[in-house]
């Protein structure tokens, strides 16, 4: 789920007067940088073992197959303010819509037209699900049906986002963090994403708008 464009030279999204706001979207924000570097860096070597990135704009069929994609709590809540506060005209009124029909949906909340609409706060799942030398086939999990194809993200990247993550989480000594990396607690506090209350997002957003 990473484009092109993306992972060249990967830039850290700056949402400025927000994060003045809201000191846990620099945690979210960072820890994405470190991420998409890490993917940069895992393209980079894969390309040296002579295989090429498949993911490009356009192809999403991974949105729609992948039923259990984890989110953290602190991406709940970015994924959310951005939903809220940042999703612009006509996307805004598109989910708005999409996001009360989600029984009858069967993809991700956020797919619209077959784009992420949540791309600059897409979670850490999203960002290194990473498919090598040919797209996936509609309804293809690659996960499952060709896993030697699925790229593996370089860990010392994840637990350094993790270490910009744990604060949040009140675990804010080097040393705990450290501890808490290696027994992958973060983990434990994972949801699926398909299974958040993201019905109550439309409700917010009009809240928002009327401020
Ligand atoms: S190649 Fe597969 S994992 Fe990559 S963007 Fe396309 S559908 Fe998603
Ligand atoms: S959050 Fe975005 S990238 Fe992730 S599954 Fe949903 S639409 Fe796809």
């Amino acid at each position: 789920m990473t484009a092109d464009s993306d992972y060249q030279q990967p830039q850290r999204v700056q949402y400025a007067q927000d994060e003045q706001r809201f000191p846990w979207l620099v945690r979210l924000l960072d820890a994405y940088h470190i991420i998409d570097q890490g993917v940069s860096a895992a393209i980079k070597r894969e390309q040296l073992d002579g295989r090429q990135l498949a993911c490009a704009k356009g192809c999403s069929s991974c949105c729609a197959s992948h039923q259990d994609i984890p989110v953290y709590p602190l991406e709940l809540m970015g994924m959310s303010w951005y939903v809220i506060e940042k999703l612009q005209s006509p996307l805004r009124e598109q989910l708005h819509q999409q996001l009360q029909q989600l029984d009858t949906l069967d993809c991700c909340p956020f797919l619209l037209d077959g784009a992420c609409s949540i791309h600059p706060l897409r979670p850490i799942a999203c960002r290194q699900f990473n498919v090598l030398d040919k797209p996936c086939a509609e309804g293809e999990d690659a996960y499952h049906s060709r896993k030697q194809d699925v790229m593996m993200p370089i860990k010392r990247f994840a637990d350094e986002a993790f270490d910009v993550m744990l604060p949040f989480y009140g675990v804010k000594k080097k040393s705990e963090r450290r501890k808490a990396i290696k027994e992958g607690r973060l983990h434990a506090a994972a949801k699926v994403m398909r299974q958040c209350n993201w019905q109550a997002l439309p409700e917010k957003m009009d809240a928002f708008e009327q401020k």
